[in-house]
């Protein structure tokens, strides 16, 4: 394996003391993820230091490592839910101390003015939000480095409070995968009374199911995967339906209030618009490397149907789901690997054969040698 590093001459007496960080990085679309020696900035007023446990693997890290989407910038260090143990504060923190069990999710900043920003919408700030990973950093003049990694600074209000009865392991997804599914139901307040559509059981897809459950809507998921029909059940659809079977779907038009699509590959959405009601909602998570094929107009307007979309969450909105999720006992089913085994499990996740989100135990990361 392949040992690359971005800090191969001498550190500049100069600059500001570092931190020394451990990680694994892809140095190209097409390499495997190898170690890889980085530094942080040292906590500032603000900030916080944590020392990493658990980090989930999105498949937005498969998509931005395999430069799928505009703008990978190589080494990248994925990895957007983050599950640690605060070791060090700054002077000025004051919701956190040092033994907290924390998370940062996708979002370590944003512009904190914008109307959005005020309205705790940062995930839609104006201005440009800085994501965990593969972002400028300005801190650093360079980019973000994300979980796939022993340690992290990161702002305290970008910070968030994980509840200590849940497995911290199966909390990492709920940093992206979690609020990426609550938020648009909460949005659009699917509950009692609707019945309610999920395509696709992946990280995305499984949390979607059980978060509809959870609010109380009649639960249909949708795959192209029979085998995942019993888990899916058990996770909480009241029915499954496999998507690739017409005269299942043909059964199904017009019931639907609400349908989160969570597909991360593009697909023809018109099957999916037909099983809507008037008014109902189609609203599309995923982002696949190619655009999905327009929808044909008619199934559109003949039922004023909605198309559209959502992107993770807000960090109130973020708390409250942790908070929900510790009030209602609702975590995520995870496979916990050891970072050697990063590689196989990005070609699993691109296979769909994934139960249902892999976390990464970061203890099986060595510690870096300062
Ligand atoms: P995932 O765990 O890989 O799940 C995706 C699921 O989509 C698969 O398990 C599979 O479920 C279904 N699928 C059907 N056909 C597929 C195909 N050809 N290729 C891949 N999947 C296929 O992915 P995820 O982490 O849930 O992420 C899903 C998508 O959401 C990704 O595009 C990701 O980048 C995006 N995302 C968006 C946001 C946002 O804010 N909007 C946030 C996070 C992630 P079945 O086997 O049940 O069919
Ligand atoms: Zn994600
Ligand atoms: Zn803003």
């Amino acid at each position: 394996m392949t040992l690359i590093t971005n800090n191969q001459t001498p550190p500049d007496p100069a600059l500001p003391p570092r931190l020394a960080a451990l990680g694994y990085a892809a140095r190209s679309a097409t390499s495997p993820l190898a170690p890889f020696h980085f530094e942080r900035r040292l906590p500032g007023p603000h900030d916080v230091q944590i020392e990493i446990q658990y980090c989930g693997i999105c498949h937005s890290d498969l998509h931005a490592v395999r430069g799928e989407w505009q703008g990978s910038v190589y080494p990248m260090v994925p990895g957007h839910e983050i599950i640690g143990r605060v070791t060090r504060v700054g002077p000025e923190v004051t919701g956190f101390m040092a033994g907290d069990l924390v998370g940062v999710g996708c979002l370590v900043d944003s512009c904190r003015t914008c109307a959005a920003c005020r309205e705790h919408l940062e995930q839609y700030c104006d201005s440009g939000f800085t994501l965990t990973y593969n972002s400028p950093d300005p801190h650093t003049g360079g980019v973000t480095y994300g979980g796939y990694s022993n340690r992290i600074v990161v702002d305290q209000r970008f910070v968030l409070r994980i509840p200590e009865q849940l497995d911290p392991a199966a909390c990492a997804p709920l940093l992206c995968a979690g609020i990426t599914t609550y938020s648009p139901l909460r949005h659009w307040e699917v509950g009692p009374g609707q019945r309610v559509g999920i395509v696709g059981l992946g990280g995305l897809g499984h949390m979607g199911v059980k978060f509809a459950r959870a609010f109380g809507a009649e639960v249909v998921l949708f795959t192209t995967s029979p085998g995942k029909a019993a888990d899916a059940k058990r996770l909480g659809a009241h029915e499954v339906v496999i998507s690739s079977d017409p005269a299942a779907m043909a059964a199904h038009a017009s019931r639907f209030d609400f349908i989160l699509n969570t597909v991360a590959a593009a697909h023809n959405l018109d099957p999916f618009i037909t099983l809507l009601k008037r008014d109902g909602i189609l609203c599309l998570l995923g982002v696949p490397e190619l655009p999905h094929p327009s929808p044909a107009v008619g199934g559109l307007i003949f039922r004023r149907r909605q198309l559209v979309g959502s992107l993770i969450g807000g960090l109130q909105e973020t708390q409250q789901m942790l908070d929900f999720c510790g009030k209602h006992d609702i975590v995520s089913d995870i496979e916990l690997i050891p970072i050697q085994q990063l590689n196989a499990a990005y070609e699993r996740l691109l296979r769909g054969d994934v139960k249902y989100r892999f976390v990464i135990d970061m203890g099986s990361l060595a510690s870096p040698s300062r």
